[in-house]
């Protein structure tokens, strides 16, 4: 290459870096950027995480948001930083809080899900929620505008892969982590993992009757397996492996405990009362912590 045509090639890199820069700095705080071209959107106070992920051929999205206004500022930030649509809306899991938002990028976003998201939408209750919180606070009927359900058009069972512009997303159903219907979002050449809301942020998860903490640990086996570097959760700050290492160690702590108590003839209401975890003492969410002596107890008894 001649000294000219380098010059031009240095400028032009010059100008892409100033632009990126830019970019970057008209979100506003709320997005924190992760990697080139990857923003995650973090919900205040434990709400969910919404992220855009950049392609060449257009815009990845992971999960929409519980509030509209929430989603509109998403929506916002997709405009600042490129002029391409949002072509898919990954959903990490069915509850409300995650998909709420989805009629404000679909169309044209396709939303993709595991294999049952769409049946635990439809028996949910997120539209009478939606018609209620209306009819109580006419004052968000605006944020609202325009709301319907929009259900996954594509799920798939066990796993996927899907290419989008450059980048490739791999999907893992997880079983019986939190919901129905959860996924596992896995970006390998960037090492970025979305655990869902299998794992919590120095938080209980309030676990369901549906889960099981024995799967729940191979989910988090098999996600520490993967060359991971930056771990996005549904709900928290996006933080490392580390967010799942302390799971890891919570769960087989608590069973371990649950299962030491059963050993002495304790019933579940006594282990209730006697267990003790002063090792998660910093953590949030203790209002969940009998249905986790529950889920353990189930763990240890084998029901
Ligand atoms: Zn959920």
């Amino acid at each position: 290459m001649n000294h000219k045509a380098n010059a031009v090639l240095h400028s032009i890199v010059c100008l892409l870096l100033l632009t990126s820069v830019s970019v970057a700095q008209e979100l506003d705080a709320q997005f924190k950027k992760i990697k080139d071209g990857i923003f995650t959107y973090v919900g205040t106070s434990g709400e969910s995480n919404c992220t855009i992920i950049l392609t060449q051929d257009g815009v990845v999205l992971i999960d929409s948001g519980n509030f509209p206004k929430d989603s509109r500022a998403v929506l916002d930030a997709v405009k600042k930083l490129t002029s391409q649509p949002v072509r898919l809306l990954i959903n990490t899991e069915p509850h409300a809080d995650h998909t709420t938002g989805h009629f404000v990028f679909s169309p044209p976003a396709v939303v993709v899900a595991a294999a049952g998201a769409g049946d635990s939408m439809r028996a949910s209750n997120i539209v009478e929620r939606v018609a209620k919180l209306i009819a109580e606070k006419p004052e968000l009927r605006s944020q609202y505008e325009g709301y319907r359900m929009i259900t996954p058009h594509v799920e798939y069972r066990d796993r996927t892969t899907m290419n989008v512009g450059e980048r490739t997303f791999e999907l893992y159903y997880l079983k019986n982590v939190h919901s129905e219907a959860d996924t596992a979002m896995w970006l390998p050449k960037e090492r970025v993992l979305f655990p869902a809301a299998s794992v919590g942020v120095k938080r209980l998860n309030n676990l369901r009757a549906n889960v099981s903490i024995p799967d729940t640990l191979s989910a988090i086996k098999m996600m520490k397996g993967l060359n991971l570097e930056v771990v996005i959760p549904g709900h928290g700050q996006p933080g490392t492996a580390q967010i799942l290492d302390d799971n890891e160690r919570y769960y087989n702590l608590l069973v371990d405990r649950v299962k030491q108590l059963v050993q002495q003839g304790k019933s579940l209401e006594q282990v209730k009362q006697e267990l003790k975890m002063p090792e998660i003492e910093d953590w949030a969410g203790k209002d969940r912590f009998p249905n986790n002596v529950e889920t353990a107890y189930r763990a240890a008894t084998g029901n």
